[in-house]
């Protein structure tokens, strides 16, 4: 079968990338060349942000109501060929068919219909000044905005970020990760059908240093919405923080999962082994520390490896696989590195530890076991260090301060989850836990209304809801002397 060449998305028309280049995408469940990416430079984001530009003023003055309609006219779209998706996800990112069918692509759906709507129902507020004057705020779409995002929840974050930028009259030019480019092209091979005006969204494929920094650097694309590692962003920030741009990054996470003894055994167990190995780990609110109450901690444990028993590894294509392959090589050797830093720490594995070899077609794939070490040391680089696969620590605590003390000692400050039936336990400790989300007795419930977004070394600024849309606004106050 002939290999896919994935195009940029440039003025509402495919292209190749000016430089002719093209980058292998690997399929990672294979460890084979399944298609080319454009690798694309400057150059590619000149012609994109200029096409941006060109559509901002009829794009930010169209009424909202069919800005609105041509959104949900694509969320449609998606919909429709839902399976087709599902299995691009799978085969580029690795992630087993089940859960992009039932989480990744239904969520790009979600993601364009909530904001179409909640566009809609933007209000500002004004503030009288009695018998002198009267302030009201405006909120002005901003302009051209990039949107870059990462390889672990590929069309999810994609469209998280391009759905409240489009649907508050920005345009925009976004880059999809390099790692995972495939359902950003076929989403732009809706857009045209939904009627979305050309160089409203530009989608440029390429590599980080080379396309996502022309996209931040760029002086007419002056707002960044960044989702990806903590390391990467250091370089980003760096960039624009003297340019003035207005930015929100989220980044990565080291999520502590705190057990306590009275929490609902079944449901916390059943629940841990989700939020260690869904998506082979790969994603940024995964609990990767375990804390358990000593009285609770063999009998959890033991709980844990069989549940981990259950949980077969390979071939994403699998309706039976529970986990799929990591997403690249550089990314599983990474990983491995870590299980082997873990044991000369001194840590016991528990279960997991090693890579897996499905064999057949998979032969060649990345798989890791999923892995749970105990033993380690709360401070120890495994336990401070985001791995982002399928590795969890387990770690016996006695108090309450203790545990605050664990969780809270990393760089990172993303997500947390609590297991207790104690609720003025739950409230004191969600109030102490430095975490920008925090779950009690359930993990990755979401209404998308809420602020999303981490503390510390996990982000600034929050997406979710109105927090999203204004970020992509520009506010300015009007006051009217009487
Ligand atoms: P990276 O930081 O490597 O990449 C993220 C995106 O940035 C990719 O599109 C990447 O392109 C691009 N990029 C890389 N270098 C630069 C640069 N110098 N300038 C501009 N753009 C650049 O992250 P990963 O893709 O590896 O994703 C995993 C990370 O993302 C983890 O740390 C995870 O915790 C975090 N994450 C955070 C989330 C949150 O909501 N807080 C959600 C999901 C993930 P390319 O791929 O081509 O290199």
């Amino acid at each position: 079968m002939e290999k896919i060449r994935i195009q940029n998305f440039i003025n509402g028309e495919f292209s190749a990338p000016v430089s002719g280049a093209y980058l292998d995408n690997i399929n990672p469940a294979t460890g084979e060349v399944y298609s080319f990416i454009p690798d694309s430079d400057e150059r590619d984001v000149e012609l994109a942000v200029s096409a941006a530009r060109a559509a901002f003023p009829s794009w930010s003055m169209m009424a909202k109501e069919k800005r609105s309609a041509i959104l949900i006219k694509l969320s449609e779209l998606i919909q429709a060929n839902l399976e087709e998706f599902a299995i691009a996800e799978s085969i580029d990112n690795g992630k087993p068919v089940w859960l992009s069918r039932t989480v990744d692509i239904p969520r790009a759906v979600s993601n364009f219909h909530f904001y179409a709507t909640g566009a809609l129902h933007v209000s500002t507020e004004t503030h009288a000044m009695e018998n002198t004057a009267l302030n009201y705020t405006l909120r002005t779409p901003i302009g051209v905005a990039g949107c870059i995002s990462p390889w672990n929840l590929p069309l999810y974050l994609f469209t998280w970020k391009i759905a409240p930028a489009l649907a508050s009259g920005n345009c925009v030019v976004a880059k999809p990760s390099e790692v995972t480019p495939m359902t950003a092209y076929k989403l732009a091979q809706l857009c045209n059908e939904a009627g979305m005006p050309k160089g409203v969204l530009n989608i440029i494929h390429g590599l980080g240093p080379k396309v996502g920094m022309a996209i931040v650097s760029h002086p007419k694309v002056p707002v960044i919405s960044f989702t990806g590692g903590t390391k990467t962003d250091e370089t980003i920030a760096r960039t624009i923080a003297p340019m003035f741009k207005k930015m929100s990054l989220e980044l990565g996470g080291k999520n502590p999962a705190i057990i306590f003894a009275d929490c609902d055994f079944e449901h916390a167990v059943k629940t841990t082994i989700k939020s260690s190995f869904s998506n082979q780990g790969e994603i940024c609110l995964c609990g990767s520390r375990v804390f358990i109450e000593r009285p609770l901690y063999e009998k959890f444990k033991l709980a844990l490896i069989e549940e981990a028993k259950k949980l077969k590894v390979g071939d994403p294509l699998d309706e039976k696989s529970k986990m799929g392959a990591i997403v690249s090589k550089p990314h599983y050797e990474k990983i491995l590195s870590y299980i082997e830093l873990a044991k000369q720490e001194g840590g016991k594995i528990v279960f997991g530890g090693k890579s897996v070899n499905p064999g057949g077609k998979n032969a060649n794939g990345y798989f890791i076991e999923p892995t749970m070490i105990e033993g380690l040391s709360y401070d120890c680089r495994t336990n401070q260090e985001e791995i982002f696969g399928p590795v969890v620590t387990l770690t016996p605590f006695d108090t309450e301060e203790e545990v605050l003390k664990y969780a809270n000692s990393t760089t990172y400050g993303l997500a947390a989850t609590l297991w207790t039936t104690n609720l003025s336990r739950a409230h004191r400790m969600s109030a102490l836990i430095e975490s920008g989300i925090i779950w009690v007795n359930c993990w990755l419930l979401r209404d998308l209304r809420t602020p999303f977004g981490g503390m510390k070394g996990s982000g600034v600024g929050r997406e979710g809801g109105f927090e999203a849309l204004n970020f992509f606004t520009e506010e300015k106050n009007v006051c009217i002397k009487f």
